[in-house]
Parts: structure tokens; C-alpha cells; sequence
């Protein structure tokens, strides 16, 4: 039976490499994998690129309102595999979309994305297939000081910002992100989450 699964982790942690690496396994079967990312922007950035230097223009760039579910039935003939990059920008519908792929066509659905934005919450699309993926898989990496990182930190011309869109917009600066434990989180972004009796001066 078909399993819809979500690889989580925090920026750079090669979610992209496994996705390239996962079609490339299924093609080389004479398997079909299809990769999909949902559009977050208008520039159509339709690539994924792997931070050791891979990239592959992906199949389909998945619009807001798009019912994932009937593309593939109107649009794809047999499938073997659907994989979604950038699954956090999903929507709640759309991840419901996937679980229905799952169940109603039996294609397995590989959901790879960010748990958190650089403000430490939840995605929209993150939040659902954490809710009910069959399978969940943290795909991990490491902070400047060893530990697990397991959070999003955004740099502004090399400064740590908090404040913004979960998306960053062209032409405020130059954007860039590193990643962080829990703890160096909090000390780079000064957060608190609800437990004003700890400082953490
Ligand atoms: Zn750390």
C-alpha cells in the first residue's frame, strides 16, 4: 500500500540531493517519478539545484489554488511516484490532495520540506503533513556548535533579522539564512516561546 511520507529538516540539510537521487533510482528502474514544487513566486523558478552542485528542472510548478489530485489524474498517465519539493508551501487542501492521491490512486507521495520559518513556526503545508503523514523522517544537520539544528535563522546583509514575510521579497537587501539548534536559536533571535522566567542573557 502507498504511503504519503514527509522528509523535514532545516535549510540545506539535502533534502534536494535525496530528491534527485530518489527520481534518478526510480528512472533507472524504468520506473516514472514525477518532481513537483509549488510556485511561491512570479519568476517561475521551475529548478531545484542540490547544494553539491546538481539540478534538475522539475515537471510541474504547482499553482496556489491547484487541485493536486486532478492534474495528475487529467494530466499524467501512469505514475510510479510523486515527489514534491518545497512541500511547506503547500497548502492544507493541497496535502489533503496528496493523502487522496495515496489512497485513491496508490501512488506513493514523497513530500520533502522546512518544518519551521526563520520566525520558528509552523508552515502551512508542514503543519498538515506533520499532522498525517504516514511517515515522518527528520533529515538532519548540524549547527556551528555540533548540536542538531533544527531551526531556520535569516541574515540581512549578514545581520539576524525576526521580523518579515515567511517568504523573503526580491530587493530588500541581500537575504541569506544559516541554521541553528534550539538553543543557539534563541540566543541569535533572542526568542522566548512562552517562557518569559528563562533568560537567556
Ligand atoms: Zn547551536
Amino acid at each position: 500500500m502507498a504511503k504519503l511520507y514527509f522528509f523535514y529538516g532545516a535549510m540545506n540539510s539535502g533534502k534536494t540531493t535525496r530528491i534527485l537521487q530518489c527520481e534518478y533510482n526510480y528512472k533507472e528502474q524504468g520506473m516514472r517519478a514525477v518532481i513537483m514544487k509549488p510556485q511561491t513566486d512570479t519568476k517561475g523558478n521551475d529548478k531545484i539545484v542540490s547544494r553539491i552542485g546538481s539540478s534538475k528542472k522539475v515537471d510541474y510548478l504547482i499553482k496556489k489554488d491547484e487541485n493536486i489530485f486532478d492534474l495528475l489524474v487529467n494530466e499524467y498517465g501512469h505514475v510510479d511516484l510523486l515527489l514534491v519539493d518545497e512541500a511547506q508551501f503547500l497548502t492544507t487542501r493541497q496535502v489533503n490532495q496528496l493523502m487522496d492521491i495515496v489512497v485513491d490512486l496508490d501512488i506513493p507521495v514523497m513530500c520533502y520540506g522546512l518544518r519551521t520559518d526563520f520566525k520558528g513556526n509552523g508552515f502551512p503545508g508542514a503543519r498538515r503533513l506533520l499532522e498525517i503523514a504516514h511517515e515522518l523522517t527528520e533529515i538532519k544537520t548540524i549547527c556551528e556548535c555540533g548540536k542538531k539544528a533544527m531551526f531556520n535563522v535569516r541574515l540581512m546583509d549578514g545581520k539576524v533579522v525576526t521580523e518579515g514575510d515567511s517568504v523573503a521579497i526580491d530587493g530588500e537587501g541581500k537575504i541569506t539564512y544559516t541554521v541553528a539548534c534550539a538553543k543557539c536559536f534563541m540566543m541569535k533571535t533572542r526568542k522566548k516561546f512562552d517562557h518569559p522566567e528563562i533568560k537567556y542573557e
